[in-house]
């Protein structure tokens, strides 16, 4: 009998981003006792990295802005695949979300007359990111931690949740282990909330942290809920590309928002090259005019470089492909260049991007005010999640809601940048508040000691074999082979390829061995993460198989045009006996008076 701590709580939050921490305020003020479980220390979530800014509609840069231009610009950048009713609560709720949040103490940059400043990006109609600098997540997790911890919430650091408990349909707890000495804790709850971010560790070259294994999105799956739009991953175009130790780290957005140019290695602005029709209308048609746009002036069209994100990474993707590509196969990014348009550029690059310039500097030795960089597509954000209900965030079993970014619906297609962190807030306090509603209308359940005793044995297992794989082998296969066969440019053959490749490395994960013991053993951790990026994979190449043709973040060179049929339905993945059952799901009918938005809108 493997011995386990027990911890009992109203409603349980698993992860500590902006959405765990926000959920749990919310459940919090509910009156109900909350849990809140992270894999590393309080504050060291994804989230920290986020680097761009917010988005909500406050228009104190631009008076034209509105909930229904975000909502709208929302819904194009998704390609109309999004939940649209989750896009309106989204766009409607991020203004109140992000003033509470300096109420909290955020302290954001500011406009000359002391409102929230905000900036331009890619596929926002308006300047909308409220922003710290590019270090935005990092006050957001700092104010909503602040606020948190003077709610009488209960952590569990540096605890991973193994699998979710159920008591017949219901969700009712979760087992986890601790990272320090791999010690099982039981935690019994009324509803548990998923906040547990992405899955980009599923492929080799990515923008994520090691926290980005795709635990809730297989958790869900596995405990019986629906995982929604997961052939969608974003790979956001710029990356940087060298060294080879840091390809992949993000360089933001906010680079572009604040002038930054695409070139090829013919020094040509080849974003111009490429405009897609859904946007001819609000996108300049020279580099005069986009400079116009970046200093504000209101008549002038966003520069293309500011085109959604599949947009752009697919254009670069093409420059490499066709030979191009800068040296180290991506192309340049300059923002330096502003020098000719502004005295004291330098000054405000290092004011406006302080984390890039220093990102370069240490890591590349390049100074961004004088250097252009080398940047490339790196994988970056999941659109696809656990299907939720709009309005309560609960998943299709009861007791499991979810959160942030593990969650699906409200993206679509693809993300515009800034819809996260506001994601985060908006449906990160709408899951708290149901699910401590949830629980204290239902209460407890039952927890099935059978359950855990099979689940913690089976976590054990790998320390009982020698001579099989280990852990990291298989995940540098399945990474590499998720990148080549299902990254950015797909087609049937190889995504099957891969297919096959992700249920014969599950075999042999499953007859992984590790050495040493439970104490702090990252060996022993990758082990058990295996299992939740092999469900992702074959989470997202199924589905990609499923939808066969091209659209927002899925590029298929087999279907390389856009059918209107599958611009009807999202794709549904759910476990059955047989194993991953795919349907396509048909998109409720939009309400009449967000279509008129949408007309209006053009
Ligand atoms: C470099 C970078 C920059 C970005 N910049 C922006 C930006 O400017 N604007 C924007 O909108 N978006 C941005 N994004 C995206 C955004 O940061 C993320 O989508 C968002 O922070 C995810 O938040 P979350 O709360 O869902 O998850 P996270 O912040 O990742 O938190 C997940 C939590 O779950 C915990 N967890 C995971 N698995 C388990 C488990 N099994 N057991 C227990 N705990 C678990 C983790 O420990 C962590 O506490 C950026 C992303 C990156 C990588």
């Amino acid at each position: 009998m493997t011995q386990f701590d027990s911890f009992d709580h109203d409603v349980l939050v698993i992860g500590a981003g902006g959405a765990g921490l926000r959920a749990a305020i919310a459940a919090s003020a509910e009156g109900v006792s909350v849990g809140l479980v992270c894999k590393s220390l309080l504050g060291k979530a994804h989230t920290v990295m986020a680097e761009g800014g917010v988005a909500a509609s406050l228009a104190n840069v631009d008076e034209r802005d509105n909930w229904k231009v975000h909502f709208s610009d929302t819904m194009r950048g998704g390609q109309y695949l999004n939940n649209w009713r989750m896009a309106e609560l989204h766009a409607r709720e991020a203004p109140e979300r992000v003033r509470e949040l300096e109420g909290w103490g955020a302290l954001f940059d500011r406009t000359k007359d002391g409102r929230i400043l905000q900036r331009n990006f890619g596929g926002h109609a308006y300047p909308r990111l409220a922003h710290v600098g590019d270090r935005t997540g990092l006050e957001m997790i700092r104010a909503l931690q602040d606020h948190a911890i003077h709610q009488g919430i209960d952590t569990h650091m540096e605890c991973t949740v193994v699998t979710l408990l159920r008591d017949g349909q219901r969700v009712v707890g979760a087992l986890g282990y601790d990272r320090e000495r791999g010690r099982f804790r039981v935690f019994r709850c009324g509803a548990v909330v998923l906040a547990t971010g992405g899955l980009g560790r599923a492929f080799s070259v990515t923008s994520n942290s090691w926290e980005y294994t795709a635990d809730g999105h297989s958790l869900a799956y596995h405990a019986g809920a629906e995982l929604i739009d997961m052939e969608f991953i974003q790979f956001h175009p710029t990356g940087m590309v060298w060294p080879p130790s840091v390809r992949g780290i993000l360089v933001t957005e906010g680079v572009r928002g604040e002038g930054g140019i695409l070139l090829n290695k013919d020094g040509r602005r080849f974003m111009f090259d490429d405009i897609p029709e859904l946007y001819r209308n609000q996108t300049a048609d020279n580099a005069e005019e986009g400079w116009r746009y970046i200093q504000g002036d209101r008549n002038a069209r966003r520069p293309p470089e500011l085109l959604t994100r599949d947009h752009v990474a697919r254009c670069i993707v093409r420059e490499i492909k066709e030979g191009r590509g800068s040296p180290h196969g991506g192309v340049f990014l300059d923002i330096a260049w502003i020098r000719e348009k502004l005295p004291g550029a330098a000054e405000l690059i290092k004011k406006k991007l302080p984390s890039m310039y220093h990102q370069f500097k240490a890591l590349a030795d390049i100074d961004i005010t004088e250097e252009r960089m080398e940047v490339g597509p790196t994988t970056h954000y999941a659109m696809g999640g656990v299907r939720v209900d709009a309005d309560t965030q609960m998943a299709s079993i009861p007791g499991l809601f979810a959160a942030g970014e593990c969650a699906g619906g409200l993206h679509g297609a693809n993300r515009l940048g800034g819809n996260s962190l506001s994601d985060l807030l908006v449906f990160g306090k709408r899951a708290g508040t149901f699910a401590a509603n949830f629980a204290r209308d239902n209460g407890g359940g039952r927890i099935d000691e059978d359950q855990v005793q099979r689940v913690a044995r089976e976590c054990l297992e790998p320390f009982e074999r020698s001579g099989t794989d280990g852990p990291y082998l298989i995940q540098r296969e399945l990474q590499q082979m998720m990148q080549n066969l299902v990254g950015i440019v797909r087609q049937e053959q190889e995504m099957r390829e891969a297919l096959n490749g992700i249920l014969s490395l599950r075999e042999r994960a499953r007859q992984v061995s590790v050495e040493g013991n439970r104490d702090y053993n990252p060996g022993w951790h990758t082990a058990l993460d295996l299992g939740n990026l092999l469900t992702a994979a074959e989470a997202v190449t199924r589905a990609a198989l499923e939808r066969k043709e091209s659209r927002g973040a899925q590029f298929r060179e087999d279907y390389p045009n856009k059918d209107e049929a599958a611009g009807r339905f999202n794709i549904v993945l759910r476990k059955v006996d047989e194993g991953m059952q795919v349907r396509r799901e048909p998109i409720a009918e939009m309400r009449p008076d967000l279509r008129r938005i949408i007309e209006e809108m053009g």
